[in-house]
């Protein structure tokens, strides 16, 4: 299947090609047939949820690393917002492993988003509509540490709206704080919370390591990710204590090594924060050695059973 490369001036075409094909609403068919209301409330006021994981090609077909976990995620996120979603998790993750093979990926990103119908008032009260899509997604952010600056723009507090739910509209402010930070020559921001003590990425959990022990921000204040889960149990096995709380930016310019972890970005190593280096080198941190668990991990979880060929 031949799959079209970002250009600046079609995003879509990286998405999708000709013969992809998309799950909506029941209903297998050519992605460029999908189509969305104009008059839906997810895209006037935001009020939708989504999530974002990874498959990664294995011995025996591939794996959705964490499949159950995400769709669980989803269903969450539908039910904190009352959205009726009429799939079970195993439902949604045996559609994840269809979607692959119809569309011949092993090694890909599936997006599986709930939005709702026409309505253009403040009530939810319109239909509900599940769209699953793949396509090969390189490693957000990329391999290399990255420098990262603090954002003007903060996370939500839990009195916004909820927090540990993918919501469509929270990310905006993500957006903001991405593209500011790229217009001043960073390559990713770093959100505060409303203490003014560090959240979160846009799109991903911030940990640092100082001492042998990692901290990472309490999920008052940062999406409960699953990648930061995943590396609370790698830490485990290797005897690293993890400590979960209020972190503030001066703190984190003493670290020996930070780094950002998502589904989208992996683990991410951090160069440098507002231009303050890590004492450590990527490959001399517990977080390099973690990444290369991280990198064995994925390829199997306890869904091997799901996997195609
Ligand atoms: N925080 C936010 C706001 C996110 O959108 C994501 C990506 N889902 C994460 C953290 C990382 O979560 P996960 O590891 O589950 O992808």
């Amino acid at each position: 299947m031949a799959f079209f490369f970002k250009t600046c001036d079609n995003w879509t075409a990286m998405y999708f090609s000709t013969d992809s094909t998309v799950f909506l609403d029941g209903n297998w068919i050519h992605a460029s047939e999908a189509n969305v209301t104009l008059y839906s409330q997810t895209l006037h006021y935001g009020f939708g949820v989504f999530d974002g994981m990874r498959s990664y090609k294995n011995a025996d077909g591939c794996n959705i690393f964490k499949a159950r976990e995400h769709f669980a995620r989803l269903s969450d996120s539908c039910r904190q917002l009352g959205i009726q979603l009429s799939y079970t998790p195993e439902e949604l993750v045996e559609i994840a492993y269809q979607l692959l093979t119809k569309n011949h990926l092993y090694t890909a990103y599936i997006r599986p988003l709930v939005f709702l119908g026409p309505n253009m008032e403040l009530n939810s009260e319109s239909s509900v509509h599940v769209f699953m899509a793949a396509w090969p997604w390189k490693k957000y952010l990329g391999y290399e540490p990255i420098n990262i600056m603090v954002s003007q723009y903060q996370k939500q507090g839990d009195n916004h709206s909820s927090i540990n739910a993918k919501i469509v509209g929270n990310y905006a402010p993500a957006i903001l704080a991405t593209n500011q930070a790229r217009k001043l020559g960073y390559d990713e921001a770093l959100l505060l919370d409303e203490n003014g003590c560090i959240a979160e990425g846009p799109a991903a959990n911030f940990f640092y390591e100082k001492d042998d022990i990692l901290y990472t921000p309490t999920t008052r204040c940062a999406l409960p990710g699953i990648t930061r889960k995943t590396i609370f149990d790698l830490a485990a096995q290797w005897d690293i204590p993890v400590v979960e709380k209020d972190i503030t930016v001066e703190e984190a310019y003493k670290a020996d090594y930070a780094f950002f972890t998502g589904t989208a970005s992996e683990i991410t190593p951090i160069g440098s924060i507002n231009g303050e280096r890590m004492k450590k080198s990527w490959e001399d941190s517990h977080a390099y050695s973690l990444y290369m668990m991280y990198r064995q991990q994925v390829m199997y979880d306890e869904f091997q059973g799901l996997t195609i060929v």
